[in-house]
């Protein structure tokens, strides 16, 4: 999304974000690209995309060979022109609908299959080619895909804490939900996510740990920032 002209001469640097879901993973990754002017991926969303798809066409979120298919007829992209980019299914914008709780319901099973996988760390690996100064956010950023990444952070929260962040996300969106069902949600994500054969959610090695329970949003932007710029573009925060 800040990939102006002048992001081509800077080098590259790729950071990467981990966490399981509520963590406020995308909204902290969102304004530290923001902050350090880099790209921001967010790879839950291309996943949630995929469950989409799953939902429109009627595939069963555990036919993985038949949603591979499908993503590589349907064109995954983004919209890099919008801030944050926009998720594209061709021509569509599903950037609203992956948030939807029958998206949030079978996404881990979707993104459990090795088929989707496969296509999905492709997609983020090219795209990381063709935004070289990129903050990826995800599961397996800093595990899988990017493990060379210089920076790779992993967020972690209660998992209380994480329902009631969510609850107030999708209140924010005018979404009606109950709370008891984005915690069992949540938790089931959580099971999925962390026990799935192909690059399950963990805590890669050498990852910068920080517990996001007692911070706010800004505050844990703040520590990232300070991080960042200490360890990687050496650039002094009041500059
Ligand atoms: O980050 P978010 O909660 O939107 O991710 C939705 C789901 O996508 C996760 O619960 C997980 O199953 C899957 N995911 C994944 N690998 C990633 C990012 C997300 O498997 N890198």
């Amino acid at each position: 999304m800040h990939a102006g002209n002048c992001c081509q001469t800077l080098p590259p640097v790729i950071i990467t974000i981990d966490g399981p879901a509520g963590t406020g993973k995308s909204s902290v990754a969102q304004l530290l690209a923001q902050r350090l002017s880099l790209d921001y991926l967010d790879t839950g969303a291309m996943y949630r995309a995929v469950a989409v798809i799953a939902l429109d066409q009627e595939i069963e979120p555990t036919n993985g060979s038949a949603l591979a298919e499908a993503v590589q007829k349907i064109d995954l992209n983004f919209d890099w022109t919008r801030k944050p980019p926009a998720l594209m299914l061709g021509e569509r914008d599903v950037s609203r609908r992956i948030r939807d709780m029958d998206v949030s319901a079978i996404v881990s099973p979707v993104a459990a299959q090795s088929e989707v996988r496969k296509v999905l760390v492709m997609l983020q690996r090219r795209i990381a080619r063709q935004h070289p100064r990129l903050i990826s956010e995800g599961r397996d950023q800093g595990s899988a895909v990017f493990p060379d990444a210089p920076l790779r952070f992993y967020l972690d929260s209660d998992v209380t804490i994480r329902a009631q962040r969510r609850m107030r996300q999708l209140s924010a969106q005018g979404k009606t939900v109950d709370e008891s069902e984005v915690l069992a949600d949540i938790k089931n994500r959580d099971h999925i996510d962390s026990t799935r054969a192909d690059d399950p959610l963990t805590c890669p090695d050498g990852a910068i740990v920080i517990n996001t329970d007692d911070h706010s949003k800004l505050e844990v932007v703040d520590m990232l920032e300070a991080i960042v710029r200490e360890k990687i573009l050496n650039v002094d925060q009041t500059a």
